[in-house]
């Protein structure tokens, strides 16, 4: 029996890739073998790897002058490889601090080189995103670098910053594919795979041809963008087989009509929460309207002593991983792509059954 995951990642994946995968573990197309006992250096594996990566591009339209890239270290590797890649001939990069997340790239930046935070939602415990036109960035920043969706505090961008002639660096862990983006905005874009893309160990970067000759000289091959680009991601073993289910994920995706198909989805789900969490005076949303995420929602009750039995009666009603993070409180539902609508629709009569007996 399969459960309603909200998890925020490593998180629900589509049912359809999980039975494919298991039908495959065995003998993957009659190679004899299972793909995670393959040599990532023969034909078999280098025919998923290359279809994940076309059908990556085809999924998010990535224009050819964008390398993309199947690494491992996950979004916190990231946040110090962004810098050592990007860093080489300029002292200042600027980043917007808009919860935990952006917290922890700053944090990790700082190594590397100086930090301008260009902007900060903490006044308001992290509950917007700040307008464009309060950004201090500085000339010739070496980037500006966002995440994009914040999975803890629940506040996503529903615009794309114009940041001139600075690259615009993006975290999109948690809402990469699912919604339309337009990649030429973009410098680089990154994110660890456990929520939108498959299992965890896989991180995928996708950056401009252009930004690949900018790397420190310390940057470790394993993380250097233009060796791994010039390697296709093989400079090292990749994660084999987390990029194997990634590329089923993408199939799974494209089979569902692809990001525009599965934005209007996402809409809808989310559409569903925040109508419920809206209508009711038991339960409040802490973000603000216009900057609420469609993929991590938080929500809390109105007394926290009502946590536990909110959380246990879930489990009971077949829904878990609805606590939220322990920096912000309450609960959150995360509701990834492979979310079905149902769990949705099963959540928020439950929350409606919940506060009849509690409000
Ligand atoms: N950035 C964002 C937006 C995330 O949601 C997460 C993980 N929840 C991370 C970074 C860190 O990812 P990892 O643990 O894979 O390094």
């Amino acid at each position: 029996m399969r459960i309603f995951n909200f998890s925020p990642g490593p998180a629900v994946l589509p049912e359809e890739v999980l039975r494919i995968a298991a039908a495959e573990m065995l003998d993957w197309h009659g190679s004899g073998m299972s793909v995670m006992e393959m040599s990532h250096r023969g034909k078999e594996f280098i025919s998923i790897a290359d279809q994940a990566q076309a059908d990556l591009r085809t999924l998010l339209a990535i224009p050819d002058n964008y390398k993309v890239l199947f690494l491992q270290g996950g979004a916190i590797g990231e946040n110090a490889i962004v810098p050592m890649n990007l860093f080489h001939g300029r002292t200042v990069a600027d980043y917007v601090h808009t919860g935990e997340w952006s917290k922890k790239s700053i944090k990790e930046a700082k190594k590397y080189g100086t930090v301008n935070v260009a902007a900060s939602s903490e006044d308001k415990a992290f509950t917007y995103i700040p307008d464009r036109a309060t950004w201090q960035l500085t000339k010739d920043a070496a980037y500006v670098h966002i995440c994009s969706n914040e999975t803890i505090g629940g506040v996503e961008y529903q615009w794309t910053p114009d940041t001139g002639d600075a690259p615009l660096v993006a975290d999109m862990s948690s809402h990469i594919l699912s919604r339309v983006i337009d990649v030429l905005k973009y410098g680089v874009i990154y994110g660890g795979a456990q929520k939108n893309i498959g299992p965890a160990g896989l991180t995928i970067v996708i950056v401009r041809d252009d930004l690949l000759e900018r790397a420190l000289p310390i940057t470790p091959s394993a993380f250097h963008w233009k060796e791994q680009a010039a390697s296709d991601s093989m400079l090292n073993t990749p994660p084999t087989y987390a990029i194997y289910i990634a590329g089923l994920v993408f199939r799974w995706l494209m089979a569902q009509g692809g990001v525009p198909a599965i934005e209007e989805e996402n809409i809808a789900k989310a559409k569903l929460l925040y109508d419920c969490l809206d209508a009711s005076k038991f339960y409040a949303s802490p973000v603000r309207k216009q900057d609420r995420s469609r993929m991590n929602v938080p929500f809390k009750l109105p007394d926290a002593a009502l946590d536990e039995p909110f959380l246990k009666g879930a489990r009971e009603h077949g829904m878990v991983q609805l606590k939220g993070h322990r920096s912000v409180g309450g609960m959150r539902a995360s509701i990834y792509n492979a979310m079905p609508i149902a769990g949705v629709e099963t959540l928020v009569a439950y929350m409606k059954e919940f506060e009849r007996a509690h409000g």
